[in-house]
């Protein structure tokens, strides 16, 4: 590839919640014309594996950096989840307790911006000079937010329109932006309350290529359209979990008590779907406890009975899979356990994910018992890399990109590597929706979800087109975090040294 640029501008629309499948089923029908149209004649994949959690911070956010979370005091991105619990940091030190975050909807979210941490940078950061544009895109560091009118697909792409038409809108010079980044969050509202196959949710998406539509048009009038390259990504696919179930009096009736850390009180924090990320205090709440600390631990409410956490979670309905850290990681090097059951006996069993490095140059080891929870023995692909060997995030997407649980050996450890991240996280695999955060059963629960590792909920589409500089590729796999890179790299400039994904002409 030429080291010039292939385009003078990126337009980066997010769509949240949209699983490749069902876009190319779009495709295939004809429905959306103006995206077939962009992926006929560009760039694009049906099988782009995102990050694992499949939720959509951190996989919005992984998309806008090109990278994951991480240790990040050194590498990737302080946002391991949408919710966190923050622990011993330079960053929040000055805090007296630490924080809670919690991802939903509203201005907050732009504290986002600074959960970040300095070791990685936006797309915005990494495309050298030029005028920056965000539509609702929240993960906005190093660009000029414009607000959308309403928190429609269309209102959101015509804010981008409008700046192509009078950059000087917002912007001193009259330069249109170089890159722009619009999130549509509309399709996952639509995903969660009715479902991936309801009528609105697929009017939605049928809408938002409408609007590309009409957004090409004025790509075209205002002579734009040559130098610029449209990508379309989502940040995670879904699924519907089989039931719906309370579990907030189970977590009461073992004496949990929600962790308030404003008033230094509780024991327990959780945020529960169809994964369960529970965070409990160490020696107090700036450490992640012990895994003795945790088998003998004495939790505040009823009976103050002490219990084995472990094997407390293990009653909570549909529990698969169990994933905790071993007491001597570090943040260079470190094992995580994964523990599941035989089906026939209820033995537990234990696999074991062995991490080293860091960013791009992170390898990891699986060690799976006799049972595998991953399955990767049972594939001819992905049983090669069972090995005893560490490998690369790229040897390992490339064995099990087309098998429930995609590149989960390497996304894993990025999670737990995180001081943010949780002390044990519970997979039940979509057989409960539980719908629990900050110590309640949210008064709406909805069977349409996406978090856990199955295809899935971790697939997206991943489009490029536009301009007819673009050459015409199709990738039978990719991630998430290449479609920067490859953007990066067709405005000729150069990405961050925390980028984790590559260019998909590196492929
Ligand atoms: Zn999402």
């Amino acid at each position: 590839m030429p080291r010039s640029n292939l385009v003078n501008q990126v337009i980066l629309i997010l769509i949240d919640d949209l699983r490749a499948s069902h876009l190319f089923d779009l495709i295939n029908k004809g429905k959306i014309p103006y995206i077939a149209q962009i992926a006929e004649n560009g760039i694009s994949s049906q099988n782009c594996i995102t990050s694992f959690p499949s939720i959509t911070f951190p996989c919005y956010s992984n998309i806008i950096l090109g990278s994951y979370s991480g240790y990040f005091p050194k590498e990737g991105s302080g946002i391991p989840m949408y919710h966190w619990v923050g622990r011993s940091h330079p960053i929040i030190e000055e805090r007296k307790f630490p924080i809670i975050r919690h991802c939903g909807k509203g201005s907050h979210l732009l504290k986002l911006n600074k959960d970040l941490g300095p070791n990685c940078q936006t797309i915005f950061e990494q495309a050298g000079e030029g005028n920056f544009l965000s539509s609702l895109n929240l993960i906005n560091r190093g660009s000029v937010l414009i607000p959308p009118v309403e928190y429609t697909s269309s209102s959101i792409l015509k804010g981008v329109q409008e700046i192509y038409k009078n950059p000087k809108k917002i912007f001193l010079n009259k330069d249109v932006p170089k890159v722009t980044v619009a999130y549509i969050p509309k399709t996952d509202d639509l995903m969660h309350k009715k479902g991936f196959d309801h009528p609105e949710y697929i009017k939605e998406v049928i809408d938002c290529d409408r609007y590309i539509g009409s957004l090409i048009k004025t790509l075209k009038n205002t002579g734009y359209y040559d130098s610029t390259a449209i990508g379309i990504i989502s940040d995670h696919g879904n699924y519907k979990s089989e039931k719906l179930y309370n579990i907030a009096p189970f977590f009461k009736e073992k004496g949990f008590t929600q962790y308030l850390p404003r008033k230094g009180a509780g024991d327990f924090d959780c945020a529960m779907g169809g994964l369960g990320f529970f965070n409990f205090p160490g020696d107090n709440w700036f450490n992640h406890p012990t895994i003795e600390q945790l088998k003998n631990f004495g939790p505040s409410g009823v009976g103050n009975k002490e219990l084995n956490v472990f094997d407390t979670l293990w009653n909570i309905p549909g529990v698969k899979a169990m994933y905790y850290r071993d007491n001597d990681n570090t943040p260079d090097k470190g094992l995580i356990y994964l523990e599941h059951k035989e089906a026939e006996t209820g033995k537990k069993l234990t696999d074991i994910i062995e991490f080293e490095g860091h960013g791009i140059n992170q390898k990891t080891k699986y060690i799976p018992d006799e049972k595998d929870f991953y399955k990767y023995n049972k594939y001819e692909e992905s049983a090669r890399l069972i090995d005893g060997k560490a490998h690369s995030i790229d040897e390992w997407l490339e064995v099990t990109n087309q098998i429930d649980f995609p590149i989960l050996v390497d996304q894993v450890p990025r999670y737990f590597k995180n001081p943010r991240s949780c002390d044990v996280l519970t997979s039940n695999l979509g057989e409960y929706g539980f719908g629990y955060e900050h110590g309640e059963t949210a008064a709406s629960v909805h069977q349409y979800s996406h978090d856990i590792g199955i295809k899935k909920s971790m697939t997206v589409p991943f489009i490029i087109g536009g301009s007819s500089n673009i050459p015409k590729l199709e990738l039978s796999y990719c991630k998430t975090t290449d479609m920067v890179p490859t953007l990066i790299m067709l405005l000729g400039e150069k990405s961050h040294y925390s980028v984790v994904g590559k260019s998909v002409f590196d492929y």
